[in-house]
């Protein structure tokens, strides 16, 4: 049979991909459907073919998966936030695990590793403590913020997110009246006009504190005096600045803080270590779950008082600070300058003094401390962004031959590659573990134990 674009076809669903989308054949042909589950039998039509396979879009459901739920969220499957939102929570957890390990053995080419029981979360909702809402304007004059809808840079008004701390519903509509009241524009992408681009929030879920930071297309906000003495109706709010951002693009942030209340930082903690957050470091966005990846990488990283350990990708020094208890000493490198103060003050205001924090690029700065200094390692810990290590890092830290590598990573796909090239170079797959930070998301973390 010859399936064609726009008739309509009946199948069932029996694998799912790396973006959460549902994978079935009719007739040998593959086809990919957005928001369908393995098990779902599905009316489909056929939006786009290819060769040998095509895409589809799901029409009804004629019987659903036994995994399907009702989604919380009213903007589920319009929201570009969440993939998962129709999945039962243990599918979800298969999935991820699942994902991981093909990755592995397809990309990296590993065989006989040990893949353990991925960690759920016990609540996988309300987890996140960091928000940014793009702001914009509704066709009847409203300043609406939420989220882009799937794959575009159109604006849904959310009233109620399902992943998100609460307290930002109050946050974006206190900013919203605000703007509304003062005459404040939005940002108009198209036009590169007006001024709020996004809201950005964070929340210490321990400590309570707010962080609320105002992204704008200009170097003054006006009624800045007004916005504070709204937002300090909210309780626990801490840090209120706004955030220049001139530039044409998608980035969110710029690279200028400006205080409008508050020390210009907000404070949590993980375990005993309390950390300084500031507006444009990076912080693990799920504070529950992040307890639970450092303690597989600290019980990964094997330490005791006589171990020297480089934390690479450091960010405000969050793994180092961590380790730095069971260790001799804990070097971290960073590339963002503004990460590495909050580092050196988040050491300095816990009493850690066993640890040193490098700016610069990590596949820069550790050659050079090898050449130069003689730098050694008995433990390297990466946790790269999405995009994986430079091969020239992973080439070093094997020149200082560690005893472990513990690799955490976002991007199980890069993972996989970077795990090949050390594979290559002699160091083996010991463990992975999944561990889910991003309920309802298709995104997994992973750490990893590497041994010569
Ligand atoms: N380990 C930290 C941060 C991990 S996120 C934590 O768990 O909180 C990855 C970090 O790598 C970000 O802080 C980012 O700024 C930083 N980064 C990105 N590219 C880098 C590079 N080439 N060298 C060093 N750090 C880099």
């Amino acid at each position: 049979m010859e399936i064609k674009k726009n008739q309509i076809y009946t199948m069932k669903i029996d694998d799912i991909g790396e973006d959460g989308e549902g994978i079935g054949k009719i007739d040998g042909y593959t086809l990919f459907v957005k928001d369908a589950l393995i098990g779902d039998e599905i009316e489909v039509k056929v939006i786009k073919t290819k060769k040998s396979y095509g895409y589809g879009r799901l029409q009804r459901i004629i019987k659903p998966s036994p995994y399907r739920v009702e989604p919380r969220c009213e903007h589920a499957g319009v929201c570009g936030g969440c993939q998962l939102q129709h999945s039962d929570y243990d599918e979800q957890l298969r999935y991820k695990e699942n994902k991981i390990r093909n990755l592995l053995e397809r990309v990296g080419k590993l065989k006989d590793f040990k893949m353990l029981p991925i960690i759920g979360m016990e609540e996988p909702y309300y987890y996140r403590n960091k928000a940014q809402f793009p702001v914009g304007m509704s066709k009847d004059g409203r300043v609406i913020a939420g989220f882009y809808a799937k794959r575009t840079h159109s604006i849904i008004d959310i009233k109620h997110c399902c992943i998100q701390a609460p307290v930002n519903e109050v946050i974006i509509e206190v900013v919203k009246n605000w703007m509304q009241e003062n005459g404040v524009l939005p940002y108009d992408e198209g036009k590169h006009e007006g001024l709020v681009r996004h809201i950005l929030t964070r929340v210490g879920k321990r400590t309570g504190e707010i962080m609320v930071c105002l992204v704008i297309n200009g170097t003054r906000l006006p009624a800045g005096d007004d916005l504070v003495a709204r937002l300090l109706s909210i309780e626990g709010m801490t840090s209120i600045s706004f955030n220049v951002n001139r530039a044409k693009s998608n980035i969110i942030l710029g690279d200028e803080v400006v205080s409008l209340y508050g020390p210009g930082y907000i404070t949590d903690y993980i375990g005993k270590v309390k950390f300084q957050i500031s507006p444009l470091s990076f912080y693990q966005v799920n504070p529950g779950q992040t307890e639970v990846l450092y303690g597989k990488v600290l019980e990964f990283a094997g330490l005791s008082k006589d171990k020297v350990v480089w934390d690479l990708y450091c960010g405000i020094g969050t793994i180092s600070l961590f380790l730095a208890e069971k260790a001799k000493f804990v070097y971290g490198v960073e590339i963002v300058p503004q990460a590495i103060e909050d580092a050196k003050v988040n050491a300095g205001i816990n009493g850690i003094e066993n640890a040193a924090f490098f700016v610069g690029k990590a596949e820069e700065v550790l050659p050079r401390m090898y050449a130069e200094e003689g730098a050694c390692a008995d433990v390297i810990v990466v946790d790269p962004p999405r995009k994986g290590c430079d091969e020239e890092l992973l080439d070093c830290m094997v020149r200082m031959a560690p005893e472990r590598i513990v690799y955490v990573s976002c991007n199980p796909g890069t993972l996989a590659r970077d795990l090949k090239v050390l594979e290559e170079k002699g160091y083996g797959v010991k463990k992975v573990q999944g561990v889910d930070m991003f309920g309802q998301c298709t995104h997994v973390e992973t750490v990893v134990l590497l041994s010569r």
